[in-house]
């Protein structure tokens, strides 16, 4: 067959060379040992936690190294695409952090647009350069067409979906029926092309895979180690028939252009290996190195591992966002989940930004990675205790906007009323960490609100309801806010003494039936009174958050409410 005279039958129009797309693309200047690393979504509209974990991967690595972090948008799934989902997907990674320095990005009117010199970074507009390389691969005889009616072609797709039909009814016969089949589909003439062509029939490119699938070929992922992948022999589909390359096609010509050095994506890969290492070697290519990441795995009801799928809670980014995680919290999760020694780094370096972290390829899991809701919400508690009242106020206040209106009002009619707040055992060595969601702050703060205070505990009634009431209004007669905490504290000690309450611990709890109480329950009824709750962070910063005025007030309201 004369290979040179199909391929110009096949693609008349293209006329650029593949040495000209490599002068055009050509290698990255870039420092020893730089990594480029790309993601590679195809824009659905939804951003899995998967996802953003697999990109945090790429960005490390990337950032770390001195090199090139890039966004392709993989769209040659016209059916597939929803509109706004690329920028939707560059605004939430960006919200984690993860920034790209090429690619395809938001343009000043919010449209995609490419930025760097290796685009068009949207594969559907990549159409004349996967032309270039499938007129190569005929012309050198790798590649051949295969004319079908729509009829024929869903009936040998099975033969593209081997592995599929072999999970459910599979025999020797009809594999060995497919391969016969597969065979036929590589007899032809130029003839046969020619009067295809002209009857306006259209084709799809296949490789002609000249693998042999009881060999072995050594291949080495980062993360999984040394495998042996059996060598392709499907002649595989590289152009569908509207001319647009399928994902193996795409990406031995996009990452090879585009100059990656690691590609990193998601172990569902895995077994297309063979197929994309044999493009590469018919496309005289370099192989990338290849990164492919374990899914991640939740626990269901009865302890066992499942797949994240999209319904579950926590697999959508959104979620995080409605829920009030504040992203750092998020991306501080995804790595302890990435690499092993992150919580004892973080330990030792409580105040460092998560990105000092040095990202260690041997440190990742390999299979079934865990996500565990107590852990992430654990993570975000020590987050949020990090960081300095400024920053909870503006990112609370942020989501409070969107997701709680009636807080964020709030929350903006008196922002230092609102930092002082929240500004509670924040800092020093052991801050509080009282909650790690945006969502759970107006629980924890509502007896600041008289618009949210409830009164959630009454004191015990074994204690005497005629005690309660004196011991809140001579706090109350008493209370000076110009006391400092041991003054103030000094005087709660002298309303117990009258009462006949120990105003010294130890000595209580040596002889407790000799007192009525003790100190510690004196301050217990004014803590149910001022705040309605049983716990509260320290009484003497409460109330003067609060304010004298408001304090008394609550208090005497709880002593008037008693009888007699
Ligand atoms: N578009 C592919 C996907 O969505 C990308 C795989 C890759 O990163 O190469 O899974």
């Amino acid at each position: 067959m004369d290979y040179q005279r199909l391929a110009e039958l096949l693609f008349p129009d293209v006329t650029v060379t593949p040495e000209e797309l490599e002068e055009k693309y050509p290698p990255r200047k870039l420092p020893e040992g730089a990594k480029v690393t790309r993601f590679a979504p195809s824009p659905t509209g939804f951003v899995h936690i998967g996802g953003v974990y697999q990109t945090m991967v790429g960005e490390r690595l990337a950032h770390q190294s001195g090199g090139v972090f890039y966004l392709r948008i993989e769209d040659t799934d016209a059916k597939r695409e929803i509109p706004g989902a690329a920028e939707g997907l560059i605004n939430t990674l960006s919200r984690y952090g993860i920034c790209f320095d090429e690619g395809a990005a938001i343009g000043e009117n919010g449209e995609i647009i490419d930025r760097g010199a290796y685009g068009p970074y949207k594969q559907s507009r990549r159409a004349d350069i996967y032309h270039v390389y499938a007129k190569k691969l005929v012309a050198e005889g790798k590649a051949y067409p295969c004319f079908t009616t729509d009829e024929e072609l869903r009936a040998i797709e099975a033969a593209d979906k081997k592995a599929e039909v072999k999970s459910r009814e599979w025999t020797v016969e009809t594999e060995a029926a497919q391969k016969a089949e597969m065979r036929r589909l590589r007899e032809f003439t130029i003839e046969d092309v020619e009067r295809n062509l002209a009857a306006g029939n259209k084709f799809v490119l296949r490789i002609l895979a000249d693998g042999d699938p009881e060999k072995k070929t050594p291949f080495t992922d980062l993360v999984k180690g040394k495998l042996e992948i059996p060598e392709n022999d499907e002649d595989f589909v590289l152009l569908k028939s509207d001319g647009i390359p399928t994902y193996h096609f795409a990406h031995a010509v996009d990452d090879h252009l585009m100059r990656t050095t690691h590609v990193i994506r998601g172990e569902e890969w895995l077994p297309s290996v063979a197929k994309h290492i044999q493009l590469f070697r018919y496309l005289g290519f370099k192989p990338p190195k290849y990164l492919h990441t374990a899914q991640i795995m939740r626990l269901d009801e009865n302890g066992n591992k499942k797949k994240f799928s999209k319904r579950d809670l926590g697999a959508n980014m959104n979620d995080y966002e409605r829920d009030g995680y504040a992203p750092a919290a998020v991306s501080e999760y995804l790595l302890t989940v990435l690499n092993s020694n992150f919580e004892e780094w973080r330990m030792q370096n409580p105040d460092k930004p998560f990105t000092d972290f040095k990202f260690d390829i041997k440190k990742m899991c390999a299979s079934g990675c865990l996500f565990d809701r107590a852990k992430i919400e654990d993570v975000s508690k020590n987050v949020v205790s990090r960081m300095s009242t400024d920053e909870v106020y503006s990112q609370l206040s942020d989501w409070a906007r969107s997701y709680d209106p009636d807080f964020y009002a709030l929350l903006d009619r008196d922002p230092d009323y609102a930092k002082a707040i929240l500004s509670i055992g924040r800092g020093g060595k052991k801050p509080r960490k009282d909650y790690g969601l945006w969502s759970e702050v107006k629980e924890f703060v509502s007896f600041f609100y008289d618009e949210l205070f409830r009164r959630e505990d009454e004191i015990p009634a074994s204690f005497s309801r005629a005690d309660v009431k004196r011991a809140l209004t001579e706090f109350a007669d008493t209370l000076d806010f110009s006391d400092d905490a041991n003054a103030w504290f000094e005087k709660i000690k002298a309303v117990a003494e009258g009462m006949g309450y120990a105003s010294d611990m130890r000595r209580y709890k040596a002889a407790p039936e000799e007192y009525r109480g003790s100190v510690a329950d004196v301050s217990m009824f004014i803590r149910v009174a001022v705040t309605g709750r049983m716990n509260s962070p320290d009484l003497y910063t409460v109330i003067h958050i609060l304010g004298a005025e408001r304090t008394v007030a609550r208090v005497r309201e709880y002593a008037a409410g008693i009888d007699g």
